[in-house]
């Protein structure tokens, strides 16, 4: 599943090819994504120039004069900039034509993915308008992290998975940043220090960090296969990783399901 580093990293690969361009048409191949995608979409855009690509959570925001288009890659979506004469693949659902001959396309196989239309005041759409700060912006400290958590008795790991407490955290960076930190993801939050929140709050922005540069110098073309991971995987020290040696102290890592989703830990080095 696409998470925040692959969304920022396509966002600075695509910004730059649409930014300034004239969008001269839209094609809907299949419009039942996640939510339909409006057909007013065909009257509201052509004409219109992108003014700016920018990225709130895991949402890319095409930026127009006439209002801004959204776009979620869901489970599996991936965007992608081609000469508008090449073939469509099966699942490219969605179409942005450019007048310079250019197509962005929205290719997402399992249909999970959202494009919807946010008007002049994206801020207040409702995907956007009850979401945490940003992970990579000064005001995401320890001292809110902690201020947030205190009498909560949900585990950490589901606390930072809480798009109202902090956007657009998946449940990899969560686990990875976890095991950065030391604190073990089934942990209450209400039980965690100061201290060891602003530990996690560096650890959160530079296990994304580093997760947004590995990925800006390794995919080329705005493509992924079918939603794996992909170029990301070689860097990650505990996801996946059950069973395997503790990159720390080579105890074994274990895994345990949690609201339904693995976590993965070291009994060890995170407590
Ligand atoms: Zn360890």
């Amino acid at each position: 599943m696409p998470e925040l580093p692959e969304v920022e990293t396509t966002r600075q690969g695509i910004a730059p090819l649409v930014e300034n361009q004239t969008i001269a048409k839209i094609v809907i191949h299949q419009a039942k994504l996640r939510w339909p995608i409006p057909g007013s979409l065909r009257q509201k855009l052509p004409g219109q120039s992108i003014r700016s690509v920018t990225r709130r959570a895991k949402y890319l925001l095409f930026n127009t004069s006439a209002g801004t288009l959204l776009i979620h890659l869901g489970m599996s979506g991936s965007l992608r900039l081609v000469p508008q004469t090449t073939p469509r693949d099966t699942h490219d659902h969605f179409e942005l034509v450019l007048t310079n001959r250019n197509s962005l396309r929205l290719r997402d196989p399992r249909r999970f993915g959202a494009v919807l239309w946010a008007g002049e005041q994206p801020e207040q759409h409702k995907l956007l308008a009850g979401l945490g700060p940003e992970p990579l912006e000064h005001h995401f400290t320890g001292d809110y992290l902690y201020r947030c958590s205190r009498r909560r008795t949900r585990a950490i790991r589901d606390f930072l998975l809480d798009g109202h407490v902090v956007a657009g955290i998946g449940n990899i960076y969560a686990n990875e940043a976890l095991f950065t930190a030391g604190i073990r993801p089934t942990r209450p939050a209400g039980r965690i220090s100061r201290d060891r929140y602003q530990k996690l709050v560096r650890a959160i922005r530079s296990t994304l960090r580093r997760a947004i540069k590995a990925g800006g110098t390794s995919i080329r073309d705005f493509r992924q296969a079918d939603g794996r991971p992909g170029y990301f995987q070689h860097s990650l020290k505990i996801y996946g990783k059950k069973g395997e040696p503790c990159p720390k102290c080579g105890q074994k890592i274990r895994a345990v399901k949690l609201t339904n989703r693995t976590v993965f830990f070291c009994t060890h080095c995170q407590l």
